[in-house]
């Protein structure tokens, strides 16, 4: 792949790619498309992209019922979202943000095959939760117009964005993304590029944490979760939470922090990851820390 780092910026960011349709990327499709962006949603197959589509649609619904958009705003949302299965719906986009699984074989690999299909002036933000965004730049043809984009979940609620800058990430790039993250209404914070830079770093020990409370016996699901809420204030329990940000997601975080920090207080905890090995991988799978099948969660142990 020859080098695209020189290409001028985009004169206008109109339309933005977004690549795996789960929690993340149809959250960020659905604030993209809100703000007047064209959003070209990908994923591997039909069923996760309705799947996203109709998750899109209750959430805007949501918003219309609380008077927060407008019926005419929830339509023209939508309107702006088109689906692919392919990659080769990008060719028109000014920016793509890459928010598949946690894993860093299938990033690399997703932005190996992404690269010959953009723009030259195209920019590309990941929204790892925690791998090197230097290391995924390094396999990509354009490094310098390359950065990390972390929304948080639910994407359309939470206010954060940290951006992280990769060692060949230019201002122009970091300036453009910053101006976008605004647009989007949201605050911007930059993070350097260390494994789970600030949020992750701090939150993930924590739940990681509750998890050896819950394995050590200290206390029950419940115990934990309410302990948490009412003695430290937390709106959600460590465990609620991770259930919440899937446990799949944080045992790939953990692992970040543990292998690139190479200290031992990063260990994750033996029973998240008999957990994901169960495929209790949280709410998206109906069972983790709290089983989902019924009205209400009921704690698992
Ligand atoms: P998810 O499991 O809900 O969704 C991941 C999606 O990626 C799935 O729909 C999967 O089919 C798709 N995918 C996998 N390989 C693909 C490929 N080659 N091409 C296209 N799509 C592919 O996970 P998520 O919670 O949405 O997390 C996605 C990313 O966002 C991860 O990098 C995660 O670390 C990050 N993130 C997650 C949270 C959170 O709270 N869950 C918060 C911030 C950032």
């Amino acid at each position: 792949m020859s080098d695209q780092s020189n290409a001028p910026l985009p004169a206008e960011i109109k339309t933005v790619g977004v690549i795996g349709a789960g929690q993340m990327g149809s959250g960020i499709a659905h604030v993209c498309a809100l703000s007047g962006f064209h959003v070209v949603l990908q994923d591997l197959g039909q069923e996760q992209l309705d799947k996203a589509i109709d998750g899109i649609q209750r959430n805007l619904d949501r918003q219309a019922k609380r008077g927060k958009i407008s019926e005419a705003d929830k339509d023209a949302t939508m309107a702006r979202i088109s689906t692919v299965t392919e990659m080769s719906g990008f060719g028109d986009c000014e920016l793509v943000i890459e928010a598949a699984t946690e894993n860093e074989e299938i990033k690399r690999s997703i932005f190996q095959k992404l690269c010959p299909l953009l723009k030259p002036e195209a920019l590309v933000c990941t929204n790892t939760s925690s791998i090197s965004v230097t290391r995924l730049a390094a396999v990509t043809d354009r490094p310098a117009r390359f950065m990390g984009m972390h929304f948080m979940n639910p994407v359309p609620v939470m206010q954060l964005v940290e951006l992280i800058r990769g060692i060949a990430t230019d201002e122009k790039t970091f300036a453009a993304i910053r101006a976008l993250t605004v647009r989007l209404g949201k605050q911007p914070v930059a993070a350097e590029d260390f494994p789970a830079f600030i949020v992750n770093r701090i939150l993930l020990p924590m739940i990681n944490e509750a998890v050896y409370t819950l394995y050590e016996g200290v206390g029950s699901v419940e115990a934990i979760d309410t302990a948490m809420k009412l003695g430290a204030n937390h709106p959600m329990g460590p465990l609620e939470l991770a259930d919440f940000i899937g446990l799949d997601t944080c045992l790939a975080v953990m692992h970040v922090l543990h292998d690139g920090l190479a200290d031992t207080k990063y260990r994750p905890c033996p029973l998240l990851v008999k957990y994901v090995e169960a495929g209790w991988v949280g709410r998206k799978a109906g069972r983790g820390f709290y089983d989902y099948s019924g009205e209400t969660p009921v704690p698992t142990r």
